[in-house]
């Protein structure tokens, strides 16, 4: 997807981007590939690949969930910062906290928020499992994350850090839908209750995309998440 295209999609989702934010969009491709030869931060370097599968994958669940209803959004296992930092480009007026356990990843994210300017954005070292009892806990409109790890699982990593009233985004591919029917054990124990499931496509590749929108209806219990590495070896 070329940068033309780019600005196209998101204007078909109602999203009109200008040429600060487009600048942004192009520094944090030029910052990933220079530091993706240091340290690992995705295998898709190619730009018009970074465009569709990174920022625009990212942006695509504004289709459906109103990011501007919310000021908090925390983004869990965010790595070289998706889906946090599109999202952030797009709308300013978010607070971004990312959660990930890789300090070398926390780094880059430092940098870029330093190079595109961004504020009301933080980044925290350590494991969601930890991070998810400290003061953090129950305290954001939103919590997202993509690609780290199965729905049952990952409930256990995002949903403790939802406020009561807000939002678990998923953002899932083609096993999504099995990976619902696997978590319902894991939403009714975290207190959260599926709103709305949404399917979508890419452009140009056509991969499927599923969006599920979690609202928070009661408090976590204390004891979640459990210790670090057994939401993964024993999923709820
Ligand atoms: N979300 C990014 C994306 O879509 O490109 C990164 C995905 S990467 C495959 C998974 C990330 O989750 C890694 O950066 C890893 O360090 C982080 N991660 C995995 N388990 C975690 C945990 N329990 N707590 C915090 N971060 C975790």
């Amino acid at each position: 997807m070329n940068e033309t295209q780019f600005v196209n999609q998101l204007k078909e989702i109602n999203i009109e981007i200008n040429e600060e934010q487009l600048n942004q969009f192009e520094r944090y491709f030029e910052l990933l590939v220079e530091w993706n030869e240091k340290i690992n931060l995705t295998s898709i370097t190619e730009r018009e690949e970074v465009y569709l599968k990174h920022f625009y994958d990212c942006i695509l669940s504004a289709k459906y969930f109103d990011y501007l209803t919310i000021q908090s959004l925390c983004d869990i296992g965010g790595g070289a910062g998706f889906p946090s930092i599109p999202l952030k480009i797009i709308f300013p007026h978010l607070q971004i906290t990312v959660v990930d356990s890789l300090n070398k990843r926390i780094n880059f994210l430092n940098t870029v928020a330093m190079e595109l300017e961004l504020e009301k954005v933080r980044f925290i070292h350590g494991r969601a499992e930890d991070i998810a009892h400290t003061e953090l806990r129950a305290s954001f409109d939103a919590v997202t994350a993509r690609a780290v790890a199965r729905l049952s699982v990952l409930s256990e990593l995002c949903i403790p850090f939802v406020k009561k009233g807000g939002y678990f985004i998923t953002l899932k591919g083609d096993k999504g839908q099995d990976e619902l029917k696997d978590s319902q054990h894991a939403f009714k124990v975290l207190g959260i209750e599926v709103d709305s499931v949404y399917d979508d496509t890419l452009p140009v590749i056509e991969d499927h995309r599923m969006i599920g929108l979690l609202k928070k209806k009661y408090e976590t219990p204390k004891k979640y998440p459990r210790k670090a590495g057994t939401p993964n070896k024993k999923p709820l």
